[in-house]
């Protein structure tokens, strides 16, 4: 059984059907991230409305704009198991300010994470020093750098300061060896997948909407690409998954089976 990390589920076309064909596929979770105020409400009811999808609320950080002062409402409400998604992506922000603001929204996010005791969902491009400086700042917090494309070096002091890596149908791209590269080394109880759905969908399904369902692809892609069998790459990556976003939430739950 797989769990997709990180998907939302929002913006696909029907996630009810994709929902379905992610359970027909052996998909036996799924976390709805968060990346906005004004698309919030719609993933905290589909949390609520199905026992195998889980929440998470922050503001993405090229929505930054749209401020941060909602988020810590929305913390305590059912199925709700991360904060994010949050971070700095410098390859999009166009200037100091938006630089500054992002740092800013980053930092309330992460502060929020510590005292909520949630993990954290981390995206982050072409930001290793400002990010990894951040996750310093908070050795407390725990989460994930999501959909990971950086460097090696930036994979390790991160899973050093308790992070784990998150690999998405990218590593199946044919130009993606940096990511295979990465995704071959993080140590089996570090690492997680996802489909970053409705994007990013992995060989053989590049130009479609990306769905849960496809999570299966990047699994066996990683299983093969590290020499093991399917199964346990499932195992261990949905084990990862509870001990990192259901151990304070197993009790509201009913617990994955895996
Ligand atoms: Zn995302």
């Amino acid at each position: 059984m797989f769990i997709d990390s990180h998907c939302h589920l929002n913006y696909l076309n029907s996630a009810g059907d994709a929902l379905n064909r992610a359970r027909q596929n052996g998909v036996g979770g799924v976390l709805c991230v968060g990346v906005d105020e004004s698309g919030i409400e719609e993933v905290l009811a589909l949390a609520q409305a199905h026992d195998d999808v889980w929440a998470s609320v922050g503001t993405h950080p090229q929505s930054v704009e749209d401020g941060i002062a909602w988020i810590e409402g929305k913390l305590a409400r059912p199925s709700v198991v991360a904060v994010g998604e949050t971070g700095l992506d410098y390859t999009t922000a166009g200037n100091a300010e938006m630089r500054r603001l992002q740092l800013y929204s980053f930092e309330h996010q992460m502060n929020l994470a510590e005292r909520y005791g949630l993990p954290v969902i981390i995206h982050t491009r072409g930001a290793e020093s400002d990010t990894l400086t951040m996750l310093e700042n908070f050795p407390r917090v725990q989460g994930v750098l999501h959909c990971f494309t950086e460097s090696w070096a930036m994979a390790e002091r991160a899973m050093d300061l308790g992070y784990f890596i998150s690999i998405s149908g990218i590593v199946t791209f044919a130009k993606a060896e940096n990511v295979r590269a990465v995704a071959a080394d993080v140590p089996l109880d570090r690492l997680l997948i996802e489909t970053d759905a409705p994007w990013l969908a992995p060989v053989p399904y590049r130009g479609k909407e990306n769905e849960p369902a496809f999570v299966s692809q990047t699994a066996e892609f990683l299983a093969q690409l590290r020499g093991l069998e399917v199964g346990a790459l499932a195992r261990a990556t949905s084990a990862n998954f509870r001990r990192l976003f259901l151990s304070a939430d197993a009790g509201k739950r009913n617990p994955v089976s895996l």
